[in-house]
């Protein structure tokens, strides 16, 4: 094969897509065919692609039919999930019609309904919602447990309503707002965006809970505000460490900064805790390594963990960016 006949094979074959969809201009398309007349090797790789087409025209029409009979699943699932929202709208009614009578009283309605919002919540919503239905469980989940626990303080005397309901949307939000946020896709949000809302989100009502459940208790508020805020602390440092750039650090080198910043925490929560309380000495509790033994001793441990993880952070940091580096 001359170099000029090589030539005209690669040309050819550039070509091929082009001219299989009809999409070339006269003279180029006459001359791949005045090429495949003479040519069987660019004749096989033009029956190739037509087959490939072929296929790539079944995989459409495969998904066609897919998307067919997932519409009728998802008609089927909706008429389901309103069939199980009527039946639990019955109870609902029932005893509505029995307090009208005078048989019972409101309230026992109105917690029946929002127990009955909670049931629907997590039965028809996840059938009857398409997109986001993840979200819309948890979100009307929390609200039907936030209404309950209204309606029954309201009525049966469960305390303030706050000090219950605000623990309980931190306890949800703590839980499920993770895997809302994956789920929502808001335009230009990066994860990093979303991680750091979802900490602001999870910070404010962790300071709400601290608040609604010390209930005028100065010194149980202070405290848990110390402890609240150190806690906090920790878990911004964790995050902003994540942030850091794989490409420099690697995720062996990020783990090393991780383990490096709970040691240096470790070490520090406890005085940092009794300055803010004002306290002058270590407060119990603020730290991973606390027994009943000798204070000095106690501290000479945690000193020792402190300084093997330090090590170990530092050691891990470095061969993650010189693991990087070798790696350009
Ligand atoms: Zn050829």
């Amino acid at each position: 094969m001359s170099i000029n006949e090589r030539y005209s094979c690669a040309i050819v074959r550039d070509l091929l897509p082009l001219y299989i969809d009809g999409a070339l201009s006269r003279e180029s398309r006459e001359y791949v065919e005045e090429h495949l007349k003479v040519c069987g090797g660019c004749g096989e790789i033009k029956a190739k692609i037509c087959d490939s087409s072929i296929e790539t025209a079944v995989v459409i029409e495969k998904e066609g039919v897919l998307s067919r009979f997932q519409k009728k699943e998802r008609g089927r699932a909706w008429t389901a999930g309103a069939v199980i929202s009527v039946i639990l709208l019955i109870p609902v009614v029932i005893t509505a019609i029995v307090a009208a009578a005078g048989g019972t009283d409101i309230g026992t309605v109105l917690v029946l309904a929002a127990s009955m919002c909670l049931a629907a919540a997590l039965s028809a919503v996840p059938l009857m919602s398409g997109k986001y239905r993840f979200s819309k469980t948890v979100a009307l989940s929390a609200a039907s447990v936030v209404l309950i626990e209204l309606f029954v303080s309201l009525f049966f005397g469960g305390g303030p309503f706050y000090r219950i309901a605000v623990p309980t949307v931190f306890g949800i939000s703590l839980a499920f707002l993770p895997f809302v946020m994956r789920e929502i896709s808001l335009p230009k949000m990066t994860a990093a965006v979303k991680g750091a809302l979802v900490l602001i989100w999870d910070s404010v009502w962790l300071y709400l809970t601290v608040w609604a459940t010390t209930g005028g208790d100065a010194y149980a508020f202070r405290e848990g505000m110390t402890v609240g805020t150190l806690f906090l602390l920790l878990t911004w440092l964790i995050f902003a460490v994540t942030r850091l750039p794989k490409r420099i650090f690697g995720s062996l080198g990020r783990a090393g900064i991780i383990i490096f910043v709970i040691a240096l925490w470790e070490k520090l929560a406890g005085h940092a805790a009794s300055v803010m309380m004002g306290t002058g000495h270590e407060l119990s509790g603020y730290q991973l390594i606390h027994w009943t033994m000798d204070a000095a001793l106690n501290d000479k441990i945690n000193s020792v963990i402190f300084i093997a993880a330090a090590v170990l952070g530092i050691i891990l940091t470095l061969a993650g960016v010189a693991a990087k580096k070798r790696r350009g």
